[in-house]
Order: structure tokens, then C-alpha cells, then sequence
């Protein structure tokens, strides 16, 4: 970690008259990394992104970029460009002109800025848009260019304050993924703030969730998904199903089921994914196969999210993915029965 070390947030805290927003946030990324702060509305995410944009100023703590001391520098003399979630274009302005405004500001020669411009219009997809007024384009169009302004005066780091929130799913989907291939092919360290977990997963190299102005956990996708380091991360990240249950003489008894697993006397709360709820293969003396019938099919296209009822199990049911096929093959809609199986090793016990 230490050798690539690009930003380094130490014992950062914020309060807002008697309220605390931030409390002694520690945080390391590295250069070159797509790192998302990803957490509810009001957990702190923005005002974080906005203190080390120098946006805002943090209670305690201080911050480092590139080796750097940055924590009492204004905006102006830090090395980032910035997205932000509603189109931030001047209006009066041209796209040209929007995505010179950093260049020009630092007196770069004019020819140089043409230059420039035409290349960073370019970069974004949009060729030739140079005389176009922010009006005369779609959302999509203007958080392109407000990237290719970011992006001008080519900063060590690329902050995007929920760029994708006002635009339309189709839209936000195609966006992030251009994103995300622009930031790998000129590795430029990001910092993305959002509340769609979807979106987290799908492009961050790490994800930074947050909860009440704390870090609740920092990972890669996988880890965050897989291995949640908390409940609120489990059920903040993607669906969980909770079942009650207790540790009892060094082992696991929940939802009618023995499961491996030690420590102490106590009850806890078994979280399982819906996809770590299977339909099959059922294997032959599988201890952890379970009777359910169907509540409920919301229909999503190539896989359902599939409600069912165990009273056994789960008495507020579970929910599992089946895939269309499997729903047809086997005749299955609201009331069928069907047997189910729990993957053990995918039980996480809080
Ligand atoms: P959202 O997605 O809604 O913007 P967030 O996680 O980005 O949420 P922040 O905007 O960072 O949250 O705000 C964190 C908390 O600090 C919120 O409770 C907010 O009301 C509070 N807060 C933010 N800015 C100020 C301010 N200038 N004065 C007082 N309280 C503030």
C-alpha cells in the first residue's frame, strides 16, 4: 500500500455546530484507483469528497496527496478536477469554452487550448461539439463534457459528486461504464460518491461504505458483497435474508438447521444471499434442504426474484433468484410447491 500511496486521509472529522458528520474517517487510496463512497443519504459521503476538494473544512485531521500536506490549501491550489451531480456548466458559455475555463485560467497559450479541447471532446464522444451551448444538449451529453472539463488540465485526482444521479437508468448505466473505461485508460485516481450500490459494485476497484459519518467498511466489490463486515453493510449491499438464531454448545442452530461453526452462547442473525438459496441440484443427504411455495414472482426479465414462504426456516420468508427457464421447466407460479437448499458455507453470522 505505501508505495503506490496517493491520498491518505488521517483521523478527518467534521461537525456542524453540535453535529458530527464525520467522526475520525482514516482512509488510504492508492494511485490510479476507482474507489466509490458508498452509503445512505446523510452518512457523510459528499461532505467527505468536499473536504478533500478542500470544499469544505474538516474539524480534525489532515491530508495528504501525493506525499503532499494539502489539508489547509484552498481549491485552487489542489491538484483535482470535479464532477458534479447537477450539470455545473456555465450556461453563457459555449463547450468549448466550459472545457477551457480550467486551461485559460492557468494562461495556457491559446493554440495549445484548441488543441486540447478538441482532443477532450473527443475523449468523451462527443466530436465536433465545440460550439454547442449546454442547453442545446441532453444531461447525458452535458456531464460528458463537464468531465472532459474536469479532466483538462490533466489533475492527479478525479472527484465525481453522484454524476449519474439526474439521468435516466438507460443513460446512467451507459455513463458509468464510460467512466470507468476513460479512468483505466488514462489511470487517473477517482473518487465517486453514490448511494446505488449497483453502481459501487460495477465499477469501483474499492468500495468505501459508509454509515452515520463512519467508515462501516472499505473492500473490493467482491469483499463488500461477499464477506460484509457488519450488518448494515450486508443489508446496505445488495438483498440478504435474515434468520433468527443462536450459538448453543459450540454450535450454529438456525432456522431449523445445524450448522457448523463455534464460539460462544448467543443469539445471532444468520444473513444468506437469495442467490445462496438454490433450487438445484438438491444432492442426496443434504442436511440443509428445506420445503417452501411460492408467494410471489416479480418478474425481472431472464431471472425472477422468487418469495417464498418456510414457516420452519424463515416465519417472514426468504427471497430467491430462479431463472425463468427453471420457473417454466418445472411449471412453477404463485402457490407451487418446491424444495430448497441453504449453501452453508455462504451463511455469515452476525
Ligand atoms: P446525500 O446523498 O443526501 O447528499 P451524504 O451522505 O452525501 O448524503 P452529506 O451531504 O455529506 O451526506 O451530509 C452529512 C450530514 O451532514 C447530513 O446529515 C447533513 O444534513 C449534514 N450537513 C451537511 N452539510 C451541512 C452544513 N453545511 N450545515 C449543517 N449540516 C450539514
Amino acid at each position: 500500500m505505501t508505495h503506490d500511496l496517493y491520498l491518505d486521509l488521517r483521523g478527518i472529522a467534521k461537525e456542524f455546530g453540535s453535529f458530527t458528520a464525520l467522526k475520525n474517517i482514516n482512509l488510504q487510496i492508492r494511485k490510479g484507483e476507482f474507489v466509490c463512497f458508498l452509503g445512505p443519504s446523510g452518512c457523510g459521503k459528499t461532505t467527505l469528497l468536499r473536504i478533500i476538494a478542500g470544499l469544505e473544512v474538516q474539524t480534525r485531521g489532515d491530508i495528504f496527496q501525493d506525499g503532499k500536506d494539502i489539508s489547509t490549501l484552498p481549491p485552487a491550489q489542489r491538484d483535482y478536477g470535479i464532477v458534479f451531480q447537477s450539470y455545473a456548466l456555465f450556461p453563457n458559455l459555449s463547450v468549448a469554452d466550459n472545457v477551457a475555463y480550467g486551461l485559460v485560467n492557468r494562461k495556457t497559450p491559446k493554440a495549445q487550448v484548441r488543441q486540447r479541447v478538441t482532443e477532450l471532446v473527443k475523449l468523451v464522444g462527443l466530436p465536433g461539439s465545440e460550439p454547442k451551448y449546454p442547453g442545446q444538449l441532453s444531461g447525458g451529453q452535458q456531464q460528458r463534457i463537464a468531465l472532459a472539463r474536469a479532466l483538462a488540465t490533466r489533475p492527479g485526482l478525479l472527484l465525481l459528486d453522484e454524476p449519474l444521479s439526474a439521468l435516466d437508468a438507460l443513460e446512467r448505466v451507459r455513463l458509468r461504464g464510460e467512466i470507468r473505461a476513460l479512468q483505466q485508460q488514462l489511470g487517473v485516481t477517482t473518487i465517486m460518491v453514490t448511494h446505488d450500490q449497483e453502481e459501487a459494485l460495477s465499477v469501483a476497484d474499492r468500495i468505501v461504505v459508509m454509515n452515520h459519518g463512519v467508515i462501516e467498511q472499505v473492500g473490493t466489490p467482491t469483499e463488500v458483497y461477499r464477506e460484509p463486515a457488519s450488518p448494515f453493510v450486508a443489508d446496505f449491499v445488495g438483498k440478504a435474508n435474515v434468520i433468527q438464531g443462536e450459538v448453543r454448545d459450540g454450535t450454529l442452530h438456525a432456522g431449523g438447521f445445524r450448522f457448523g461453526g463455534s464460539g460462544e452462547n448467543r443469539s445471532v442473525r444468520v444473513y444468506l444471499r437469495p442467490e445462496d438459496v438454490l433450487a438445484r441440484p438438491i444432492a442426496e443427504g443434504d442436511p440443509h434442504v428445506f420445503d417452501a411455495s411460492i408467494d410471489k414472482i416479480d418478474f425481472l426479465g431472464s431471472y425472477c426474484h422468487v418469495h417464498v414462504s418456510t414457516p420452519t426456516v424463515a416465519p417472514q420468508g426468504l427471497m430467491v433468484y430462479l431463472s425463468l427457464n427453471y420457473l417454466a421447466e418445472h411449471s412453477l407460479q404463485v402457490g407451487s410447491p418446491l424444495r430448497l437448499r441453504l449453501l452453508e458455507e455462504r451463511v455469515k453470522v452476525f
